[in-house]
């Protein structure tokens, strides 16, 4: 049986993949497999037929035991399914510029990786809510087991700044994307500002932010302004008994109506 490229790309990231032993994208100019970089995508980096770029879960346990598996047949990929034909499929390729360094000496794939054909950078510190003791983190998150070991931890401006510059001249991208989680005294978008302001007049990027719902929401004016594209919050569950128990920070810390009041406020600006 053939299955579409659109069912694929949602089974995979329900199931995950298993990789032949032959096939890790690092041996063959594919992108490094991370647990999480940035808060944002992990995993294995693929192309699918009809071009969608997706971010296949292998490190996670339900991933182990998928009935996907990445093979190779010389130099060519195929996802196989013990009941449904072989697809072929490609590497998503790792870009030059991950290996140089910024200015200030670090790693630009530790300042901002490619997530399929965007960057994804996490500007700042770790979220605080992975810092408290008992931590407090969201439950489905890995943020804090990354940050510090594949991640530079803190990143300057110009090195954000650099990465974007490489990237969009190295692999293209037209979408830049930011992601913060929490910060005593709602920081997150004082440290963007000066960043996003850059992006806006340095490239023609479009921009997305993704941060926790700032208590001042005349701060979403401001990034329409700045010429932010796209803002997200994530609450990740309507439920508001799971959200309490799955997200015990953001609970605490804003709540899950103010996460629906910052997204009502963001659709009624013009
Ligand atoms: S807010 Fe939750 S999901 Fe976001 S970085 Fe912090 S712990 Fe992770």
């Amino acid at each position: 049986m053939s299955i579409t490229p659109a069912f694929l790309k949602l089974d995979l990231y329900c199931k995950g993949i298993r990789i032949a032993p032959d096939c890790f994208p690092e041996d063959h100019h594919g992108r490094p497999i991370t647990r999480t970089r940035a808060g944002l995508g992990s995993g294995l980096e693929l192309v699918l037929p009809g071009d969608l770029w997706t971010n296949v879960p292998v490190v996670e346990d339900f991933a182990k035991v998928s009935p996907y598996e990445l093979v190779r047949e010389d130099e060519r990929f195929f996802v196989t399914h013990p009941h449904h034909s072989k697809v072929e499929v490609r590497l998503s390729p790792r870009p030059d510029w991950y290996e140089t360094k910024t200015s200030s000496g670090k790693r630009m794939d530790r300042v901002g990786t490619l997530q399929g054909t965007y960057l994804g950078v996490y500007p700042s510190a770790v979220c605080e809510y992975w810092t408290e003791s008992p931590k407090v983190n969201c439950k489905f998150c890995s943020v804090g087991l990354n940050l510090g070991d594949k991640d530079a931890g803190e990143k300057t401006v110009e090195d954000i700044m650099e990465v974007i510059h490489a990237a969009r001249e190295g692999s293209g991208i037209t979408y830049v994307d930011f992601n913060t989680g929490h910060y005593e005294g709602d920081t997150y978008l004082d440290i963007l500002e000066p960043i996003l302001k850059r992006v806006k007049s340095e490239t023609d990027l479009l921009i997305g932010v993704q941060t926790p719902p700032h208590h001042d929401l005349s701060w979403y004016d401001r990034l329409q302004e700045m010429g932010v594209n796209r803002v997200s919050f994530c609450f990740e569950i309507f439920d508001p008994r799971t959200f309490e128990e799955v997200c015990p920070g953001k609970h605490r810390e804003y709540g899950l109506k103010r996460y629906l009041d910052a997204v009502e406020y963001c659709v009624g600006l013009t």
